[in-house]
Order: C-alpha cells, then structure tokens, then sequence
C-alpha cells in the first residue's frame, strides 16, 4: 500500500514535468474508483494550466488554474508519466495528457483510489480539513503527541495512525517508529512520558526521512519506467519480520494484531 513516503516520492517525480503545462485532453477509462470520477473532470481541466503539485498526508493535489484535482492513491494505486504512444493497460484508468506530449496515468488494479476535484480550497475539503500536522513538519513533535494523548484510551499505534492526530503515518511506518522509540505498540498512550513521546515523535520523521530517501533513487523511472513507480523496496527494521531474531537483541520478533492492523515488535526491546 502506498505510504506517504511513496506519495512524496511520486510529487517529486511527476512534479517537474508537469508543472507549467496546459491540460490538452483528459482520457477517463474506467471512472469506477473509490468515488466515481467527476463526470466534468475532462472539462473541468481542458486547457486549464497545472500551477504545481502538493502533497497533503497521503493525498496529492494538482494545482490548476481552474481548480485543483485531488489523487489518493488507496491499496494499489500509483501515477507515472508516459509518452504519448505508450498504450494503457488493463489497470490504467485515467490519464490527463499535456501540451508537452507527456501524459499524467494513473494505474490502480483494486480501484480503491480517488480522483476528485474541487473549485475551491482543497484544504477545506471534507477528506482534508480534519487531517493532524505534517508528520515532517515542526508542528508534529513530543508535545503535539502527548496533548493528542490526553483526549485519547488508544493504544500508542492507534494513536499514530489517526490521522487527525498526524496526518500520513501507516502501518508500516508506525511499526518501525515505535520500534526505533522502544514503545511497545500496544502501550497506553496515556501511560508514557513525555520524553518517549519525543522520542516517538523523532523516529517518525526519521523513519519517513530514511525511506524518502530511498524513494529519491528512483525518480528516474517516473517516464515511461517499466512496473509499479513510486513503489520502492524498504529496508525495514521490525515490520514484516515475525519470527525472525531483533536486529539489536536477538529476540524473536512477535506480530499482534491492534486496530485491525498487523503490529510487528520486539517483546524485549519495547516496552
Ligand atoms: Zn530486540
């Protein structure tokens, strides 16, 4: 599933060719995505001018002149730019085609992605107005965390991946975070400090940090790149290695499942 990491990485890529560009047509295929696409979407964008592209927790957003497009990319989707002649394949939907011969295509096998757009400001729209800080930004640290705590019987994983609490963070990330911190998933979040709140709160950015990075490398293959854009394989220190010895201590990693999401620790490393 996309991360926010990935999203990042795919504004980064598509972000310098198509900004500045005019929207010559738009192909919708399949308009059966999470939301049904708005009908007027091809309309709506002809001739418009992309101003640039901004990211928003998980969601992209395409700035225009006439409005801005909204992209989540849900459990499969993925955005990478192809050349004109490049024909779509089953899974590609959608595709918004530049003056420059370019187009913008959107690939989504289990359509739980969204396309949406909206006349007015985008970080008032339903799916955005509530979201918490950016997990990179200043605003997210100990304190946010432990103010969030307060209102709050969740455990600490839940906690992270409210994203009214912090917008952006998933599974996977929250894994590894709490596993840099030495929180135990399942912790209370009203029964840590606010030390390990910090600490909680800088494992979040450096795990976001290190897999942007990561992501960086593959920048080159958002034109006509061959497989699945944006997607890169994460070096991971905890998630997805159930049974497998901590790469500190040597003990079994343990997989529980919290708020209906796997959660992989260290049962001697966490706490
Ligand atoms: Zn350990």
């Amino acid at each position: 599933m996309p991360e926010l990491p990935e999203v990042e990485t795919t504004r980064r890529g598509i972000e310098p060719h198509v900004s500045g560009q005019i929207v010559v047509a738009v192909h919708v295929r399949q308009p059966k995505l999470r939301w049904r696409v708005p009908p007027d979407l091809s309309r709506k964008l002809k001739d418009a001018r992309i101003d640039c592209v901004e990211r928003r927790g998980k969601y992209l957003l395409l700035r225009t002149s006439s409005g801005t497009v909204i992209v989540h990319f849900g459990m499969s989707g993925s955005l990478r730019m192809v050349s004109n002649e490049v024909a779509p394949q089953i899974h590609d939907h959608l595709d918004v085609c530049l003056r420059n011969g370019l187009q913008l295509r959107l690939r989504d096998p289990r359509r739980f992605g969204a396309v949406l757009w909206t006349d007015a400001d985008p970080l008032l729209h339903p799916l955005l107005a509530g979201l918490g800080p950016e997990p990179l930004s200043e605003a997210f640290d100990g304190n946010w965390l432990q103010q969030s705590a307060r209102r709050r019987r969740a455990a600490v994983k839940t906690l992270i991946m409210n994203s009214r609490v912090v917008a952006g963070v998933g599974n996977i990330y929250a894994s590894e975070a709490l596993f840099l911190a030495g929180i135990n998933p399942a912790r209370s979040s009203r029964r840590i400090s606010s030390r390990r709140f910090g600490a909680l709160a800088e494992a979040v950015k450096q795990v976001l940090g290190e897999a942007l990075e990561q992501g960086g490398t593959t920048l080159r293959d958002f034109v006509n790149g061959a497989g699945e854009p944006g997607y890169f394989a994460q070096s991971l220190r905890v998630y997805g290695r159930r049974g497998e010895p901590c790469i500190n201590c040597g003990a079994l990693v343990k997989a529980r499942v919290l708020g209906q999401r796997a959660s992989y620790f260290c049962p001697r490393c966490q706490r």
